[in-house]
């Protein structure tokens, strides 16, 4: 998956000049992993002729988010592009803070699910309440937490913000005391679209697989995951 050259990305072009303002390069000691730095004399940044972990390489953000959304775990990932698991969890969270879901149109009809999935053991069950706006088809909001009308509440408000015209979802009671009931509907496959994102969501993350040993180990990871994924496919 990585670059076959071994150089980092940085320095491709030698290490005369400075990748960053193409100033020029000084010998400025060596790092903790005794290797040659320079310094550029212009903007005073380091630089390391052959780094030795891969995490360095441009690409690496963009390799995460695709794999990490065709159904790879945190460690296979680690393993494939040899960076380490704490490195990759920090990564992912720093690009999770860039992510921005799609602006939500007024007035439109909406679809809300939730999708029960567990963190740190199997006994914590846990919600995934997300939001399916039918025009666009695009995820426009979603809320991880504990399974009560808290959880569905921050989603569903988020969606009556926009004053919509029809807010479909499942026969779940809690949804009654939460969404007005003249724009409220239960009726069979009103909610077939989000339906089907469910399965395509438990499809593409390993940690929501059904009948396998993966699932999430952080609440916190788990929404960085979710909003890369509703992001990238925005
Ligand atoms: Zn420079």
């Amino acid at each position: 998956m990585l670059n076959s050259n071994t150089s980092c990305i940085k320095c491709v072009d030698g290490i005369n000049t400075c990748v960053y303002c193409a100033g020029k390069l000084v010998r400025n000691g060596f790092s903790r992993s005794r290797k040659q730095r320079y310094k550029c004399k212009d903007c005073n940044k380091t630089i390391v002729e052959n780094y030795t972990y891969n995490a360095c390489f441009s690409n690496v953000n963009k390799q995460i988010v695709l794999l990490l959304t065709e159904g790879l775990g945190i460690r296979s990932i680690a393993r494939i592009l040899q960076i380490s698991v704490s490195t990759l969890l920090k990564r992912i969270i720093a690009i999770s803070n860039r992510v921005r879901l799609p602006v939500m149109t007024q007035e439109s009809s909406y679809e809300i699910d939730e999708l029960c999935t567990f963190v740190k053991c199997k006994s914590k069950r846990i919600w995934i309440v997300y939001a399916f706006e039918r025009e666009t088809k695009n995820i426009v909001g979603f809320n991880v937490g504990s399974r009560t009308n808290l959880t569905l509440k921050k989603v569903v408000d988020k969606v009556l913000n926009t004053n919509p015209y029809a807010v479909d979802t499942d026969r779940l009671k809690n949804y009654r005391s939460l969404i007005p009931q003249c724009i409220h509907k239960t009726v069979r496959f009103g909610t077939n679209n989000i339906e089907r994102a469910n399965l395509t969501l438990r499809t593409h993350l390993k940690r929501l697989n059904r009948k396998s040993i993966c699932f999430s180990k952080s609440e916190v990871v788990l929404n960085a995951v979710l909003k890369i994924y509703f992001g990238s496919f925005a």
